[in-house]
């Protein structure tokens, strides 16, 4: 048996229970591991759907260029869907992001414009505007702008939300994801809600964006937003994707918080996961611990793969220099002999 091509291989990923980190925590607690994807992460599922939603509708015709301002993981599932159906791609970065992502992008072809991260989004220099402007002056391109098209969402609606729904037999009772572009949470959501409107969603933001104060307050208030390292979650805008009706609860989660969980993730369970994943169980079992009962199940969407992130959290050095280590982490075996 074999597929016709690689896009055949994306979603269908499996759900793994959590042990170790879960000790203790009323009801059963399962991952959704992302990195199965072909392209390492969940956003090859969004990727595919906006492809081949602009195809359906004649935006994207055959040679164009797809222009997108992406963390990498967009990125990285456009690039295999381009590929795989011949077209160019370009994506725009903010310089925050892992040279690994950059590096990947390149090794798949697309070509990557880097640009400052703590610029305002409406910057001509930021990447939101570098990815808009290129789309205006490059014949035959696809801007698909994965904040505001709702192809995104509708992927996890159609995927992921009924790929859980089926793994956990309907006793699925809390949902938790990271929220960037709001798709993933809010697409799984919905149809999720459908099936059982008493399912929970638990929506992981970080310390310097403005989703867990908005939901609270219906204020966007700009001093909530101020630099942080993690990747992938927390925003400075609020996307089309993120309906925040659909969202019940908002964690925020520190970046120190989510890299220590990332890697015990890796240590405790084997989980060779990025970033926003130890955010992400972070803050959900930090829900769980005050609300989870004997009999409800909840499922976490770890996002992507941990090789983006051997540079940062996963490099001791970094993680001291950054102080998110204490030195008694750092003993060696020699420094405990002598
Ligand atoms: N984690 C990582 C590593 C991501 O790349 C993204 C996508 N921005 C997310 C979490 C959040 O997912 P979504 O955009 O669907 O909200």
């Amino acid at each position: 048996m074999y597929y016709n091509s690689l896009i055949e291989t994306i979603g269908n990923t499996p759900l793994v229970k959590l042990n170790r980190l879960a000790e203790g925590i009323k009801g059963t607690v399962l991952v959704k591991v992302e990195y199965f994807n072909p392209g390492n992460s969940m956003k090859d599922r969004m990727a595919l759907k906006m492809i081949e939603d602009a195809e359906k509708a004649g935006i994207l015709k055959p040679g164009g260029t797809i222009i997108e301002g992406t963390s990498g993981n967009t990125g990285m599932g456009l690039a295999l869907v381009a590929i795989a159906k011949g077209y160019k791609c370009i994506f725009t970065l903010a310089d925050k992001q892992s040279q690994e992502k950059i590096d990947i992008l390149r090794a798949m072809g697309a070509e990557v414009i880097v640009c400052p991260t703590n610029v305002s989004p409406e910057d001509p220099r930021s990447y939101y505007s570098v990815a808009k402007k290129l789309n205006k002056d490059i014949p035959n391109s696809f801007y698909p702008n994965q904040y505001d098209n709702m192809s995104n969402t509708a992927a996890h609606y159609e995927t992921t939300g009924p790929e859980i729904w089926k793994q956990t037999e309907g006793k699925i009772t809390h949902y938790a994801a990271g929220v960037g572009t709001g798709g993933s949470m809010c697409g799984t959501t919905k149809y999720l809600k459908e099936q059982n409107p008493d399912v929970i969603s638990v929506g992981i933001d970080t310390y310097g964006s403005v989703f867990k104060k908005y939901k609270e307050t219906g204020i966007f208030d700009e001093n909530e937003i101020y630099p942080y390292m993690t990747e992938g979650i927390g925003e400075d805008i609020l996307p089309k994707n993120v309906d925040f009706s659909l969202i019940d609860n908002f964690i925020k989660v520190t970046d120190k918080d989510g890299a220590i969980m990332t890697r015990r993730l890796a240590r405790e369970e084997g989980l060779f996961v990025g970033w926003s994943c130890g955010s992400a169980v972070h803050g959900a079992l930090e829900y769980a611990k005050e609300n989870l009962k004997e009999d409800d199940m909840m499922v976490i969407i770890l996002p992507d793969h941990g090789t983006r992130y051997l540079a940062k959290v996963y490099n001791d050095n970094w993680m001291k220099d950054h102080g998110f280590l204490e030195a008694r982490d750092f003993a060696t075996a020699k420094d405990i002999i002598t």
